[in-house]
């Protein structure tokens, strides 16, 4: 396809793909539908469980595996009354054995947390339900489609083309992989921080976690950024913002905790 044909696709479809998110309420582009993120998605995470399986690095520490689900089980419950469409995802949560400082959580509620970050950070459960509860903050305010959708700019004409003339899959599962890959802008952070803070405290989990846990983060990425860190770019004011949601959050946590 030459390059003019490719950017007036690339505009047409701009145009068209302004939606206004349901949770936040911000104006959004999106190029791909709910339905193609989460199909693409779902394709990308049994890839990446296949891989982690045949390296040995799915986790066998069944008190670790059992204390996610537990957590994200909590969190999953709040997010289909935070956003009912996701009452029909098929959340699944993996435990992955590697080093990395990683967690994700893709559109359609496909998560991992990596033993890297929970080991690392000695989290707490109040600390792991505050990074899950941001991830899957992420997937509720629709972060996922607009790295796709970003992804699919970047690989340029051929993805582009396949994606507006019909809806081959094949060739969007890749996508999944490199918007995971990409970081969220700055602006999608601070909603994840402030969405993904309400979700945990709903669950029953302590807000302040959420200062903490960042607190760990900034001071583990002494050597060298985390990986996290480079797909989570911190809004400058990231701890202040979070310190000042802290006190609205503290009422609902209180009603709550266990
Ligand atoms: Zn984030």
């Amino acid at each position: 396809m030459k390059s003019e044909l490719v950017l007036a696709a690339l505009l047409a479809a701009s145009l068209t793909a302004c939606q206004t998110n349901p949770v936040s309420g911000r104006s959004q582009l999106v190029l791909v539908s709910e339905e193609q993120a989460q199909a693409s998605s779902a394709q990308a995470y049994a890839q990446t469980m296949s891989e982690a399986q045949k390296k040995g690095n799915l986790s066998t520490d069944a008190a670790l595996n059992a204390r996610v689900k537990r957590i994200t089980d909590r969190l999953i419950a709040e997010a289909k009354l935070m956003y009912p469409p996701s009452r029909d995802w098929k959340w699944s949560v993996a435990v992955i054995d590697e080093p990395t400082l990683n967690a994700w959580c893709m559109p359609g509620g496909k998560m991992a947390i990596y033993t890297g970050i929970v080991r690392k950070l000695n989290l707490s459960d109040d600390e792991i339900a505050q990074i899950m509860g941001h991830e899957i903050a992420h997937a509720l305010l629709g972060h996922g489609r607009e790295r796709m959708s970003r992804a699919i700019a970047m690989q340029g004409g051929m993805v582009l083309g396949s994606v507006v003339s019909g809806y081959d899959l094949s060739v969007l599962a890749p996508v999944a992989d490199v918007a995971l890959t990409l970081p969220n802008s700055r602006e999608g952070e601070s909603e994840a921080d402030r969405y993904g803070i309400e979700l945990a405290a709903r669950a029953g989990y302590d807000p302040h976690a959420a200062i903490k846990l960042w607190e760990k983060m900034s001071a583990a990425s002494g050597n060298g950024p985390p990986v996290f860190l480079s797909t989570h770019p911190s809004p400058t004011n990231r701890i202040e913002a979070l310190n000042a949601l802290v006190p609205k959050m503290m009422p609902i946590y209180e009603k709550a905790r266990p």
